[in-house]
């Protein structure tokens, strides 16, 4: 009953050119991930202008202001810029807390 090692030449030319179900879905996958990859990491000029996060253009200074930090957009502000300021001053920013 005992089948000798090494005489099964059919088994392995077999499995060499039928590839297993699995490993095409693997392949294929791979494939898919390497073209979703390239498609995903298409390269993108940075751009050098700085978009603001509130209106959404770029953070031209001439509607924004910056205060410690914070930007004030005067596009999207529902405050001026005076209460806005203050408002940050309530909540600590542009003064120092020595205690
Ligand atoms: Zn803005």
């Amino acid at each position: 009953m005992a089948t000798p090692s090494g005489s099964v030449p059919f088994a392995s030319s077999c499995s060499a050119m039928d590839v297993p179900y699995t490993t095409q879905q693997y392949r294929k996958r791979k494939i898919k991930q390497q073209q979703l990859g390239v498609h995903t990491r298409k390269y993108t000029k940075k751009s050098d202008k700085i978009m603001c996060k509130k209106c959404v253009q770029e953070r031209t200074s001439a509607i924004h202001r910056q205060y410690f930090g914070n930007w004030y957009c005067s596009t999207t502000a529902t405050t001026s810029f005076e209460a806005w300021k203050e408002l940050l001053m309530d909540r600590g920013y542009g003064r120092r807390k020595d205690e």
